[in-house]
């Protein structure tokens, strides 16, 4: 309490008087007077309480002091809420941190497209109007060998747009070990019946044969799907059936076979050492006639569902109305062309890919990288933590090789404390990581949090910002 005996009438000031007052004046300039206002007003009504016990002293409601506090509140109010992070948590493709990072070109073609006026839906050889999707035809075709395409906002889409346009009030045959749930909200049987497509499931979870899809096509039948399992893995007895041989039974029975690929890949990421994933062209040379797979998971893009086909399947999927509700939109169109055109150079791609650059980093140069970097962090930490550059194994994320480790390297930091207060040191070291003005976010795991340095590509604003780690109440 305030020893002053001023303090017995101390006064708030009026909003009024403290808008006149020359320290209110820039910030009126910044956040316009109505947003002062209110701030300036929630802010006396807050110290209203504290004024009449008390337990204010003058200078904490002086003009110039409030002028600070009600500042600190409208530039966080105005904090942008779309914010950058570092993602150490060792799975790259991380759906709730963005998946796919773009490479320069496709960031200068997202800034061109949203900057100018362009032709979205305009060809500019004949004059007329065009249609978006044929802005990156030539390069699908190109790349995958597919007839035709179009795009739609995510692969979600891309699978309930092609099963509502080819499969609506028929029969969708299905293998029980296919009807998978993807992150969260996205079940395929539940998409299925979204697109008004009767879910016929053959077969059981771990094997299905040809005869058990044989036996379940009649004139109710519509379509025969098969989807890439990619987020889990079912492995010793088990029987699928081959698309190449799926496709002749579905041909002779006069149905179109689709291949939701979900990650998918535009080439055979053996290459570079990954795990093999099925690429788009092996798809549609298998016979599939309809390939759908994601922007933004192993094709490093921005988000976006990609359905590629033959010519006709992909006209009457083109004129389904909820085409138009699914499409995408400029800067995706953008960002996709430059990320495509990538791929006509394989040899580069590695490097000028960000998520395949990431994805390929060799496990020793991040190991070098956390040797590195670990005394700067233990020093920052202090002694009640050890700090320790360690091997560490990370995945590639958003369900494409679960069951695929990809060996990485971490910086590893261990309470020192005794077992009954570790969960708490680690919580308490995991939030001051996270409220870094970049949070870091990193994993806990084995009594330890690990920050995986596989994407730790800006390094000096990882460090610049090392020195404002705040630890509530220490390691203890
Ligand atoms: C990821 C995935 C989807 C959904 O793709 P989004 O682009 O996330 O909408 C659909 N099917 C499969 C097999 C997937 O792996």
């Amino acid at each position: 309490m305030s020893a002053s005996g001023a303090s017995h009438h101390l006064r708030l000031p009026s909003v009024d008087s403290l808008l006149r007052h020359a320290a209110y004046q820039p910030l009126a300039e910044r956040f316009g007077r109505d947003a002062l206002l209110a701030a300036l007003r929630q802010l006396l009504d807050e110290l209203r309480d504290d004024v009449q016990q008390r337990l204010l002293a003058p200078v904490e409601v002086s003009p110039e002091v409030l002028a600070g506090r009600v500042g600190e509140r409208l530039a966080s109010q105005h904090r942008s809420h779309v914010r950058r992070v570092f993602n150490l948590t060792g799975t790259v493709l991380h759906t709730n941190l963005g998946r796919a990072l773009l490479p320069e070109e496709a960031i200068e073609a997202v800034q061109m497209a949203a900057r100018y006026p362009l032709n979205l839906e305009f060809d500019l050889q004949t004059g007329k109007r065009g249609d978006r999707d044929d802005l990156i035809e030539g390069l699908i075709r190109e790349l995958t060998g597919a007839e035709a395409v179009t795009v739609v906002n995510n692969n979600a889409a891309a699978v309930l747009l092609t099963l509502n346009s080819l499969g609506a009030r028929k029969e969708g045959i299905i293998s029980r070990g296919e009807l998978i749930e993807i992150g969260g909200a996205f079940r395929i049987p539940d998409i299925m019946a979204r697109a008004g497509v009767k879910l016929h499931e053959v077969g059981t979870t771990n094997r299905t044969h040809a005869r058990d899809y044989e036996a379940a096509i009649s004139p109710r039948s519509g379509l025969i799907m098969r989807v890439h399992a990619s987020n889990y893995s079912i492995q010793g007895f088990t029987t699928s059936v081959p698309t190449a041989e799926l496709a002749q039974l579905t041909h002779q029975h006069g149905l179109p076979l689709l291949e939701d690929l979900g990650s998918g890949s535009l080439l055979d990421l053996t290459r570079w050492g990954l795990p093999a994933e099925p690429t788009v062209r092996q798809a549609l040379q298998d016979g599939a006639d309809i390939v759908t797979f994601s922007g933004d998971k192993l094709l490093g893009g921005p988000q976006a569902g990609l359905i590629v086909g033959s010519k006709a399947l992909i006209a009457k999927i083109k004129k389904n109305p909820l085409k138009r509700a699914l499409r995408v939109d400029k800067l995706t169109l953008a960002a996709l062309e430059a990320v495509l055109n990538l791929y006509r150079n394989p040899d580069r791609l590695a490097e000028r890919l960000p998520s395949l650059r990431l994805l390929t980093r060799p496990q020793n140069e991040i190991l070098a990288q956390a040797e590195r970097l670990r005394p700067t962090l233990a020093t920052v930490v202090g002694e009640e933590w050890t700090v320790s550059a360690l091997p560490a194994l990370g995945m590639i994320g958003s369900g494409s090789q679960p069951v695929a480790r990809l060996p990485s390297a971490a910086l590893c930091l261990r309470p020192l404390t005794s077992k009954r207060l570790r969960g708490r040191a680690l919580l308490n070291l995991e939030e001051a990581f996270r409220r870094l003005p970049i949070a870091v976010l990193g994993r806990i795991d084995d009594d330890a949090l690990w920050l995986d340095l596989r994407q730790l590509d800006d390094e000096p604003a990882w460090l610049a910002q090392l020195d404002q780690l705040h630890m509530e109440g220490g390691a203890g």
